[in-house]
């Protein structure tokens, strides 16, 4: 049986390490810190990786948890130019909000009912790998395995270590944001955004339950670049409150009226690109392979398709086929994969639908987050393609997850 080293307890190595043990593999979660519940807001997870979630069989889980998102609509002033509806691609389609902490916990448990033995607070700090095995050396001392995952987020330095290809930009831009109760706020199912050029942009993302109060809640994302990042915090929060009224006075109103606890930060973003994701028993998955700006809502995402995808390459080719076993029962455990093949194999299927959302997200997120005069451009085009039904089938299947290329005009999840 196959022992699995994974460097990280975030969506990409649970996820993994949940169908990898289902699958009769041995599987090690290292985690560095003691309590890895995620700091952070909400994000929005897409009907792609809904599709993850359901072979998981954790769908039913979350969306009890989360909020269903419609559709996304952005204002730049009074103008609506963004009105995009995950109806029309699919009926019954929807995106669902969720705090990044209540995904994470269900992930966290059903990864601990499923027997993953998960190492708290050791984490790895570097590994050597011959043609055989993989050295794995962790906090607490060293580890043999037969292959490692490495899925320990963007500012990985284990990934550093592998001779490939790769690129590490951090991103000019940030966001503050803020998770805030409310029973009445009138957009429960869509996630609003309001623009000013290409410089300002405010973000409420319905996000279901609030995991430290129990209620409702929304995410509030306000994004400003990084150099502004120390008047920001000079300002503090009545300064922060002055700015927002200026675009959207509601949210001004709703933000001053937050209780004394409400968390507020800011957050940076980098752009991770590799040539490949893997090299012999060593495979990158997650924000470790591919970060990107949260800008086209495809993080978490692309780390549960990271996790099936891998499984998947993992699985004998006689069980290729049951992936339905993904979801409940171990299948037979009585082969053993060739864990370099499988991982090259696995870079080999992420690498077209990964480098597409790359080249969306480096295109789009000037667009939204930069101070070149771009508003204008993004606004008319978005108004245009919304209204040529081929372009906004396009727009959507890219929201959705769905798309593996430019020239992918026929995407559909399945064919992930
Ligand atoms: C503000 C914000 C908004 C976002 N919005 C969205 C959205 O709307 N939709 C979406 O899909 N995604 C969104 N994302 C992105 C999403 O949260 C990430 O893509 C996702 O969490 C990546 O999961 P991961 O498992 O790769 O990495 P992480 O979740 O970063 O997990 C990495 C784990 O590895 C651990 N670790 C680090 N180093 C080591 C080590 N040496 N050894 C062992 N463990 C280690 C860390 O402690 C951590 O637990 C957003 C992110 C942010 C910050």
């Amino acid at each position: 049986m196959p022992h699995i080293a994974i460097a990280g307890a975030g969506i990409a190595g649970l996820a993994s390490a949940i169908l990898l043990t289902r699958q009769g593999q041995q599987v090690t979660v290292f985690e560095q810190v003691a309590d890895p519940t995620p700091v952070g807001a909400g994000l929005l997870l897409q009907p792609s990786g809904q599709m993850m979630l359901q072979n998981l069989g954790l769908l039913d889980l979350v969306r009890d948890k989360a909020a269903i998102v419609h559709s996304l609509e952005g204002y730049s002033g009074s103008w609506k130019t963004l009105d995009l509806h995950y109806s029309a691609v699919q009926q019954e389609w929807h995106g669902l909000g969720i705090h990044r902490a209540q995904l994470h916990s269900i992930l966290w448990n059903c990864a601990c009912e499923s027997g993953v033995n998960i190492q708290l607070g050791n984490g790895i700090v570097d590994f050597a790998q011959d043609q055989q095995q993989v050295v794995v050396k962790h906090q607490h001392g060293e580890s043999l395995a037969d292959g490692l995952i490495i899925a320990n987020g963007t500012r990985s330095q284990l990934r550093d270590r592998l001779a490939i290809k790769r690129i590490h930009k951090p991103y000019p831009w940030g966001a503050y944001w803020a998770v805030l109760d409310r029973d009445d706020w009138p957009f429960p199912h869509i996630l609003m955004q309001r623009y000013r050029g290409a410089h300002i942009m405010l973000g409420i993302l319905p996000t279901g339950i609030n995991p430290s109060t129990n209620k409702t809640c929304y995410s509030l994302f306000w994004s400003l670049p990084k150099s502004s990042f120390a008047d920001y915090q000079t300002a503090g929060m009545p300064g922060l409150i002055e700015r927002i009224r200026a675009v959207w006075p509601e949210v001004a109103e709703w933000l001053a009226s937050a209780s004394s606890d409400t968390s507020i930060a800011i957050a940076e973003y980098a752009d991770v690109r590799l040539a490949t994701y893997h090299q012999q028993n060593v495979v990158v998955l997650g924000d470790a392979a591919h970060a990107m700006s949260p800008q086209l809502g495809q993080g978490a995402n692309m780390a549960l398709i990271d996790a099936t995808i891998l499984a998947q390459c993992l699985m004998p080719t006689s069980d290729f086929d049951k992936r339905d076993h993904l979801a409940s029962a171990a299948v037979d455990n009585s082969y053993c994969p060739n864990i370099a093949q499988a991982f090259a194999q696995y870079s080999h299927r992420r690498s077209k639908h990964i480098a597409y959302y790359q080249m969306a997200s480096r295109i789009m997120t000037p667009l939204y987050q930069s101070r070149y005069s771009l508003g204008w451009l993004r606004d008319v085009g978005t108004v245009v393609g919304r209204h040529l039904p081929a372009v906004y089938r396009q727009y959507m299947l890219t929201l959705c997850g769905a798309k593996q290329g430019t020239w992918d005009l026929r995407a559909e999840i399945a064919d992930l």
